[in-house]
């Protein structure tokens, strides 16, 4: 859970952890109606990055989604423009997928669990709530399926036969410096991610935050379950944050602009979250 103190201070008892942000597809435009409730469907915008994420710290490697690929996307009838599998990049700083022991997943939309076959060696970590909201009442509901497809869930019901799905229900900690946090709003098990830097406790927010308009203007993102529900978690991720600087939202284009790359040639694609950023 949450420290107790809710400091986003570093704290030399913990392992300082590196992030990498793999930003494996992108979306060049999209309509503002299309991104923000009641936005303004004839004007477009920037469009969405999408991302995966590694932790690397206290002897071990933690994967936190694991993206998807065209074949998913062409599937939910949306184009993005893809620039790696993310297994691909994790292979570029040291990472072999095929052998990482954990992966935690912050939801199940189809852009978050495309390639779970990449890790045929993990333990997956998700919420009670969202694996009861994808094989549930929930899901005979047209709108609540709509990010969501058969074949992924299918996929991660086999995972908790074959004992290979770890659930967690609330707010946990899951090796220190890691807390795994339930937000919910825009996926009924939407969780977020507290992580331990150098630099003090970065929020993963995936897509309980997709772009800072959400957080800065309380501007609620299109897709949602609950909508008081991802009003209430951006409020309660602008004070666990206690800074734009340590929020990263899950689709910003900002967070690529801003964030340096984990090494010369890897800008833009593969960049160090536990850095300072600049904006
Ligand atoms: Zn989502």
């Amino acid at each position: 859970m949450p420290s107790p103190t809710m400091s986003s201070l570093p704290n030399s008892a913990l392992p300082d952890y590196e992030i990498y942000a793999i930003r494996y597809a992108k979306q060049a435009l999209r309509s503002d109606g299309h991104m923000f409730l009641g936005g303004d469907h004839a004007k477009m915008i920037h469009g969405l990055d999408f991302f995966t994420y590694a932790l690397k710290g206290g002897g071990r490697n933690w994967i936190v989604d694991t993206g998807m690929t065209a074949r998913q996307s062409e599937r939910m009838g949306r184009k993005y423009d893809f620039i790696c599998r993310p297994s691909e990049a994790l292979a570029k700083i040291g990472i072999t997928a095929a052998t990482e022991p954990d992966v935690i997943l912050t939801h199940a939309h189809f852009d978050h669990v495309g390639t779970l076959e990449d890790y045929p060696k993990a333990r997956f970590h998700i919420q009670d709530e969202e694996m009861l909201h994808v094989t549930g009442r929930d899901m005979t509901h047209a709108p609540f399926r709509a990010a969501y497809h058969a074949e992924d869930i299918k996929q991660l019901v086999d995972l908790v036969f074959a004992d290979r799905m770890v659930f967690h229900k609330g707010d946990v900690t899951l090796a220190p410096g890691i807390e795994f946090i339930l937000i919910g709003g825009h996926a009924r098990g939407q969780a977020v991610l507290r992580v331990h830097t150098a630099r003090g406790w970065v929020i993963l927010a995936s897509d309980a935050v997709h772009v800072f308009e959400e957080t800065d203007h309380e501007r609620p993102f299109a897709i949602f379950y609950d909508l008081p529900g991802m009003l209430e978690g951006y409020r309660r991720l602008n004070k666990l944050a206690g800074s734009r600087d340590l929020l990263i939202p899950g689709h910003d284009y900002r967070v690529t602009s801003a964030y340096p790359a984990a090494a010369p040639g890897f800008e833009g694609q593969i960049l160090r979250l536990d850095k300072p950023p600049r904006w």
